[in-house]
């Protein structure tokens, strides 16, 4: 039997071929990238609790191999205009069997793990190999790379990211809005033995940077600086490494200038793929092929691994309804999370004065009424528990 191919070797792909191997079928993996690539750095650092699950499901032990790199942290913040609205240390996660609700690494490292995990059961990797061509029939799949080789399998897995050539080349269009602006994102080293504590911290405009809201999340081995810039705020003032180095100690102090990692700026897209799959049922979209979101909640890599997971399944059950199914249940939850993500986006970005306005009197309220502090908190991240019973999952 034909394999089944999967286009591209990020966290997605990377989880896909794994839960191919783990239903017992044949996968070839094709990455437009050399092998001893480079990464981009300041991305995804939450692994969920759920994702966690997803991926034991598919190498028993790669959960705890994950979390025992990874941060869990159990003081969580949050400042406006300097002061302090809410604090909580949280106890360890009670979750059966072990797993926590979170952990935090950096995307590189979780991609190292999930390839070492591909390695070990056996999925076949072509490198250099760059999908240009796409031919889907009832009988299955053929890709054609940019130097003339082909390759056919029995179904096809795109994984190849926001510009995803399968998704074009299946003519599917990706729908939804951008907005304006853009933030920052810069991954920063620990100074060894002086590690700031362990919490993730929200600041409402911070008077370090001009009132713009920041978020510091700590990763192994450093932090995370996430700096919400405003529309017409341009490029250069906040964007570049060099402008990241000079505003740095006015967020976590002097002495950090050199340990920036890397430096990233993020637009904001809410975009989902029109369709998850191709009329004959023989391509499944998944992660940033099919959806693109801001990042608030962690939503872009954990649910490109659902989406990942979910497709395995369907792609083993080898039935046109079964893909389908897929398509229908990963598109909700695509939706689901677009419109959990634009939620947190207002309330980042308030565009109403009301917004900026209930926030003020919110901090103003939080020594006096907890839960204004609470509701501060929590904002940021989109609603979390309500995702549609149809995707059956938080993500
Ligand atoms: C600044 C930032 C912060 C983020 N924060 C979070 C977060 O906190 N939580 C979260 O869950 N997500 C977050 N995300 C999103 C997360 O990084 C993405 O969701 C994730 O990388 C998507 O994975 P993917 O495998 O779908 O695509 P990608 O990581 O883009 O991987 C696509 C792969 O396909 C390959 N490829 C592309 N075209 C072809 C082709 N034609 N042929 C063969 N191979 C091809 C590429 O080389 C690449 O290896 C963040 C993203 C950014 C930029």
């Amino acid at each position: 039997m034909n394999p089944v191919l999967v286009v591209g070797a990020g966290p997605v792909g990377l989880a896909a071929a794994l839960g191919l191997r783990a239903h017992g079928l044949d996968v070839m993996l094709l990455e437009a990238d050399p092998k001893g690539r480079e990464r981009p750095g300041s991305r995804a650092l939450f692994v969920h609790g759920e994702t966690l699950g997803l991926l034991d499901g598919m190498q028993p032990g790669l959960a705890a191999e994950i979390t025992s790199y990874g941060q869990t942290w159990h003081t969580k913040r949050t400042l406006y205009r300097g002061r302090e609205v809410y604090s909580r240390t949280f106890p360890p996660s009670p979750r059966p069997p072990g797993l926590p609700a979170f952990t935090s690494l950096r995307q590189v490292d979780t991609e190292r793990f999930l390839r070492a995990a591909c390695e070990r059961a056996g999925v076949e990797f072509v490198w250099d190999a760059r999908v240009t061509a796409v031919r889907s029939k009832r009988s299955g799949v053929t890709l054609t790379a940019e130097d003339g080789r082909t390759w056919t399998g029995a179904y096809a897995v795109a994984a190849d990211g926001a510009r995803s050539t399968v998704r074009r080349e299946l003519g599917i269009a990706m729908e939804g809005t951008h907005g304006r602006g853009f933030h920052v994102v810069v991954d920063v080293a620990d100074v060894p033995g002086a590690e700031l504590p362990l919490e993730r911290v929200f600041h409402y405009e911070h008077p370090g940077v001009g009132g713009r809201s920041v978020m510091r999340v700590p990763f192994t081995g450093g932090f995370q600086v996430d700096l919400q810039c405003r529309d017409d705020d341009a490029q250069e003032e906040y964007g570049t490494e060099e402008a990241v180095r000079r505003r740095l100690p006015a967020v976590v102090g002097a002495g950090y200038g050199e340990r920036v990692l890397w430096v990233s700026t993020y637009r904001f897209l809410r975009k989902v793929a029109a369709s998850f799959t191709d009329p004959h049922r023989r391509v499944l979209l998944v992660g940033e092929a099919a959806h693109l979101f801001p990042p608030f909640g962690a939503r872009g890599m954990n649910s490109g691994i659902a989406d990942a997971a979910t497709a395995a399944k369907a792609v083993a059950a080898g039935t046109a309804e079964a893909v389908a199914e897929f398509a229908e249940v990963r598109c909700a939850a695509g939706l689901f999370n677009s419109a959990a993500a634009g939620t947190a986006l207002d309330h980042l970005r308030p565009r109403r004065r009301t917004v900026r306005g209930k926030q003020r009197v919110a901090a103003a309220l939080a020594p006096v009424l907890p839960w204004c502090g609470a509701w501060l908190e929590h904002a940021p991240y989109g609603p979390r528990h309500d995702a549609p019973a149809v995707a059956g999952r938080k993500y």
